[in-house]
């Protein structure tokens, strides 16, 4: 499962608000296409504001360092005109994201560029917070034979 860093406070309009497209400069590798991926938001703020202060997302709890959702990568686009308002921005690839589960807790992680893979703690520390039992086989079964 790799990992996308967001800066806040985009990585808080994904997970606690209605941000469903990242702008990128690059395409999607093909093969990410479909796949579930993490949504860790970066140290660092990010240098452009929200399209609009009617977006702030809502709670904004502005984690960062950390992975804090789970997200499908739908699919991916260049710019088209209006489209994806109003988190799209012209002259970028639009990464469509659906799907997306907050983690009851964040996960710290160090960000990287690009798709990157987690190491294997992170991993499991975010698996961990999505774990279900098993469901159990009723014993009746075996004594109704
Ligand atoms: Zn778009």
């Amino acid at each position: 499962m790799r990992a996308l860093t967001i800066r806040q406070p985009f990585a808080d309009a994904i997970v606690h608000g209605t941000k469903r497209v990242e702008n990128r400069s690059r395409t999607v590798p093909a093969r990410h296409l479909g796949t579930a991926i993490l949504i860790h938001a970066g140290k660092a703020p990010h240098a452009l504001e929200l399209p609009s202060p009617d977006l702030a997302p809502n709670p904004a709890p502005d984690v960062r360092g950390a992975i804090l959702a789970t997200a499908v990568l739908d699919s991916c686009h260049p710019a088209a005109d209006g489209c994806c308002s109003p988190w799209g921005m012209t002259d970028f690839w639009h990464w469509v994201l659906r799907d997306v589960r907050p983690l009851p807790r964040p996960v710290p992680a160090a960000g990287a560029l690009g798709l990157w893979i987690p190491p294997a703690n992170v991993l499991s520390d975010v698996q961990v917070q999505f774990w279900e039992p098993p469901p159990t086989r009723p014993r009746t079964t075996e004594a109704a034979r």
